[in-house]
């Protein structure tokens, strides 16, 4: 067993390095998928907006329904091809959050949000990626019943990766909203923020969204900018890691500071200072001394921050 706040270099990201191979050229026949569906080798994840459906499994949880017993969960809204893990297909379900509650009388299932079951490690490591990728695609096509462009009521098919509108013939395709997630740097120092939704001693590494029309790197110094007033100028690319939350890609970046004064933005976040390489090591570690914590290792901003501790300004190549 590792230590779970060992400071080690390669990251290990919740969300991501899935095991399925999407199989894309599977999508097309729609025939053929329904037959795949009812293979006994098939496996559906279960979720109904936040939630996700679990089986007991004494103190673990498995979160992979045969095909008969999905089908006991009750009428899904969507199902989608997630792809195959190995020769074994695996599907998602996409139940009405009311038909869950009638289900909270069986004894044998559980119902986590994705967020504390990978805090948590209620399920395999394994099965993370596969349920954000189930928990993205079946979240947008609950946004999407209708056509954006003329109002229609629209039609999955391509087994979940396309919505078709019948009206206006539009074609609609699942997003994914790129945000950067970054950690200005001046020699042995960066900057660290809270938000007023974190827990009182934790602090993490500055993100805000792309906006349309900017590259990474212009939105990485226009976000540090906005949230702390700090200017930067090279931005380095570290790793990304998809946080179905509800659809968003973590690009994770470390930037180079060129001013050193901090002017909050308060609309954004509560507190930012620049933090030594010595105190968040002892942070990552859960020793500071006033007990301030940095994010778990589920999340890209922990290996942001230990990149640093471990390899310094270095980190910004
Ligand atoms: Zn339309």
């Amino acid at each position: 067993m590792s230590d779970p706040h060992d400071l080690r270099l390669e990251p290990r990201l919740a969300y991501a390095g899935s095991g399925i191979e999407r199989a894309a050229f599977r999508r097309e026949d729609a025939a053929a998928l329904a037959a795949l569906g009812r293979d006994e080798r098939t496996g559906y994840y279960a979720l109904a907006g936040e939630i996700v459906v679990l089986k007991k499994l004494g103190e673990d949880a498995d979160p992979l329904f045969a095909f008969a017993e999905a089908r006991a969960l009750g009428d899904a809204h969507e199902t989608a091809f997630l792809g195959l893990l190995g020769e074994a297909p695996r599907f998602a379900i996409g139940l009405d959050p009311a038909a869950v509650d009638a289900l909270k009388a069986r004894n044998d299932l559980r119902f986590v949000d994705l967020r504390t079951i990978a805090v948590q490690a209620i399920v395999g490591a394994e099965h993370l990626a596969p349920l954000a990728e189930a928990k993205a695609l079946l979240g947008w096509h609950a946004r999407h019943r209708f056509c954006p462009n003329c109002g229609a009521p629209t039609n999955l098919v391509q087994g979940g990766w396309r919505r078709d509108c019948p009206a206006c013939k539009a074609e609609h395709f699942p997003r994914t909203d790129p945000v950067v997630i970054m950690l200005p740097i001046a020699g042995e120092r960066c900057v660290l923020g809270r938000s007023p939704r974190f827990p009182k001693t934790m602090w993490s590494a500055l993100a805000g969204f792309i906006e349309p029309g900017e590259s990474i790197e212009e939105a990485v110094r226009r976000e540090v900018q906005e949230e702390v007033g700090v200017g930067c100028s090279r931005v380095t690319y570290y790793a990304s890691q998809p946080w179905p939350f509800p659809s968003s890609l973590m690009i994770g970046c470390h930037a180079k500071a060129l001013t050193d004064e901090i002017v909050i933005d308060k609309s954004e976040i509560e507190e930012a200072r620049w933090f030594d390489r010595e105190e968040l090591k002892l942070m990552l570690s859960r020793k500071h001394p006033q007990g301030l914590t940095a994010p778990p290792p589920i999340a890209i901003a922990h290996h942001l921050i230990s990149a640093f501790v471990e390899k310094g300004a270095d980190v910004l190549g």
